[in-house]
């Protein structure tokens, strides 16, 4: 059985001169307690009728009503099940009704004896619960609205509503309700014979109504007091458990990620961003966000620092900029008339419609590591608290650590590596200077002391003595060289001269250089495909563009059969690079060590196997060239015997016309190229 009115109504509608009364949970549990008592502790038989939300209301105060049916057998006691509450008669009436009821929201209490009457009718009021009221505080909260008197006519009307109910619900207790209707809702002045009209019982307003206001004045505080403590201890938790998360982490993304979602999701705002910068940088890119459902993201978006007065502000004060009405900020209506960077700010504002915004700068003793904004997007702009403001500072500075922190162990990983990177090569420098330095000097040593200790050598012979001993030389001469050269590109000790060139004059000049090294020996043809017309200017150190064409040419002689193809090409790249490629129909590289042969002392057969020569060095020295020039190389092959191909690029970058004038000629980088040579 479900009824849909409520009793609240249905009294307010019978009492018309009674205007409803709002009243906290603590203040009804307050008053049914004093009512009761009144009856508990009254030689009167009274009707009590109690009515509870749900059976666990009722279970609180069970005890109660077994006392009270000590005294009265007109109890009747009304609650929605949830365990195994249900109609009974056992002590006093016990009147289920369905969850669905109009009385699962209500809370009414009626007592009418001959010596007093009086009633609680009151329905619960929807309170919205905001984010940051705790379990205790969401209780407390709970509100009712609606009349408690001690007017015997109101609570005689409300007694005649509730005993129609319980007529509903339980038709078999009829004969009982109408007893009780007969006994105490007949005229108010054959019930109260002998109490005057002013009792304090039958008036007791001005002094109850008092220690009510007293009670309800008095929750309201302690309500505040306990939201605001909530907040508090929230805002807390929120700034450790940050605090705790990014610390944790030693990766920077992850430390930015946890940051902007913990932050956002804490304070409950539509969108948080951060994003690396430095004071003299001049853009910066989103890296990470927190949004609220419904928002846009602004990931990835350029962010413009440069003639930024936020940022500019942010930077000089040290402080975070907190404007709670973007329209009506002056620095942006000032911006807006600029050019460039109001149109920035106007589009930003416009496209992710940023109503109130925050921003705070990450700084780390005095050096700015980034900004932390927060955006808030609705139509109705809204004011920063001075705690949330308060509470982002602190998060920001904890972010600045744990971004030291990160950068710290990033760098330690680095040298690490460079150190690591450094005793390989102690180690592989120890197995070359075993192999490739001690067998050239015990042959020159072997030679040079037949020669001596032979005179009489036929001359055939001691040249041949001679050439080796002059061979093996060379051959240390070389590696030693390769050897300083990348030990200078890799300590950045070189110094380079850039200069606006003919990339086809270069390749000319290696070719020509390539042929003339190989001369007397037979060597694969040297296919130069490339046609000068079309190809822009480049602005590159000519020297070690030369060095890298001629190591890369050197190399396709050295590893292809005298009959097999060498090419050199060059083509523009999606107009913004260079593409330069060596393709030979050699031996060809695995797959699988497609990147390894660019690594220091990389050789197929291994350095003591040797049989093409070279120190292994080449590659490196060609990768560190091409890196520094802000380009790539790297090489492609089908596989063994199938040929290789060695590409690198060259970014093209504007020239003027000047620049072209002055173009250095072939016999300038002829005596360049020599030069590198003997550095
Ligand atoms: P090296 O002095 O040994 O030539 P590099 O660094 O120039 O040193 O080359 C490293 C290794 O890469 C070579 O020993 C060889 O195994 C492989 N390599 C380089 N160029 C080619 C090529 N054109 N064809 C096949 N293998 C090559």
């Amino acid at each position: 059985m479900s009824i849909s009115n409520s009793v609240v109504e249905q009294l307010l509608a019978t009492c018309a001169d009674w205007r409803p009364q709002m009243y906290f949970k603590s203040s009804l549990t307050a008053l049914s307690h004093a009512m009761e008592d009144l009856v508990l502790n009254d030689s009167d038989t009274p009707l009590v009728v109690a009515s509870f939300q749900r059976e666990r209301f009722y279970r609180q105060e069970a005890h109660r009503y077994k006392r009270i049916s000590h005294k009265t057998d007109q109890v009747y006691v009304l609650a929605a099940p949830e365990t195994d509450f249900s109609n009974s008669s056992t002590d006093y009436e016990r009147v289920a009704f369905e969850a669905s009821d109009a009385l699962a929201q209500e809370w009414h209490l009626v007592i009418i004896g001959e010596h007093y009457a009086s009633c609680l009718i009151c329905r619960e009021k929807n309170v919205p619960v905001s984010k940051q009221d705790n379990k205790i505080s969401i209780d407390s909260n709970r509100r009712f609205e609606g009349i408690w008197t001690f007017d015997r006519q109101v609570t005689i009307s409300a007694a005649n509503i509730m005993l129609d109910r319980i007529g509903i619900y339980r038709p078999e207790l009829e004969s009982k309700l109408n007893l009780a209707r007969q006994l105490y809702l007949s005229d108010t002045e054959t019930l109260n014979p002998g109490i005057p009209i002013d009792s304090p019982l039958t008036n007791p307003d001005p002094f109850v109504q008092r220690l009510v206001t007293y009670l309800q004045a008095s929750q309201y505080k302690l309500l505040k007091a306990n939201k605001s403590l909530a907040a508090k201890q929230q805002k807390e938790q929120l700034l450790n458990s940050v605090t705790d998360a990014v610390r944790r982490s030693l990766n920077i993304k992850q430390i930015l990620q946890v940051a902007v979602q913990k932050l956002g999701e804490g304070i409950g705002v539509c969108r948080c961003i951060v994003y690396r910068c430095h004071e003299e940088d001049t853009t910066a890119t989103v890296d990470r966000e927190f949004i609220s459902p419904g928002i846009k993201s602004v990931r990835g978006h350029q962010w413009q620092l440069v003639n930024n007065p936020l940022f500019e502000e942010a930077i000089s004060t040290r402080e975070t900029i907190s404007i709670d009405n973007v329209s009506e900020d002056k620095r942006i209506n000032e911006l807006a008339l600029e050019k460039g960077t109001g149109e920035f700010f106007l589009n930003i504002i416009q496209n992710y419609s940023i109503s109130s915004w925050l921003l705070v700068p990450i700084f780390y003793h005095g050096r700015l590591l980034g900004d932390i904004e927060i955006h808030h997007c609705e139509t109705e702009p809204i004011a920063w608290k001075k705690e949330d403001v308060g509470l982002v500072d602190a998060i920001a500075t904890q972010v600045g650590v744990a971004l030291i922190q990160a950068e710290a162990y990033a760098d330690l990983e680095d040298l690490n590596e460079q150190l690591e990177a450094l005793d390989r090569t102690r180690s592989n420098l120890v197995a070359i200077v075993g192999h490739e330095l001690r067998t050239p000097l015990s042959t020159i040593q072997v030679c040079l002391e037949s020669l001596a200790s032979e005179p009489d050598m036929p001359p055939e012979l001691s040249q041949i003595m001679l050439d080796t001993a002059l061979g093996d030389a060379e051959r240390m001469r070389n590696l030693v060289q390769d050897f300083l050269t990348l030990s200078r590109l890799e300590g950045g000790a070189v110094e380079w001269n850039l200069e606006t060139l003919s990339i086809t004059e270069c390749i000319d000049l290696a070719v020509s250089n390539a042929k003339a090294r190989n001369e007397g020996s037979s060597f694969p043809n040297i296919q130069n495909l490339t046609t000068p017309q079309d190809l822009p200017f480049i602005q590159v150190d000519g020297e070690w563009l030369v060095e890298v064409l001629a190591k890369l040419l050197d190399n396709a002689c050295k590893f292809t059969q005298a009959d097999g193809e060498i090419a050199i090409a060059v083509k523009t790249n999606g107009g913004k690079v260079l593409e330069v490629t060596v393709s030979d129909t050699g031996r060809g590289i695995e797959t699988g060590s497609l990147e390894t042969v660019f690594d220091r002392f990389y050789q197929e057969e291994g350095a003591l196997r040797r049989s093409a020569g070279g120190t292994g060095l080449g590659l490196a020295i060609c990768r560190q060239i091409v890196k520094n020039w802000g380009g790539e190389i790297w090489a492609e092959s089908p596989g063994k015997d199938q040929g290789s191909v060695f590409h690198f690029t060259i970014p093209i970058r504007a020239i003027n016309y000047k620049s072209q004038q002055s173009k250095p000629k072939n016999n300038q980088l002829a005596d360049k190229s020599k030069k590198i040579n003997k550095k």
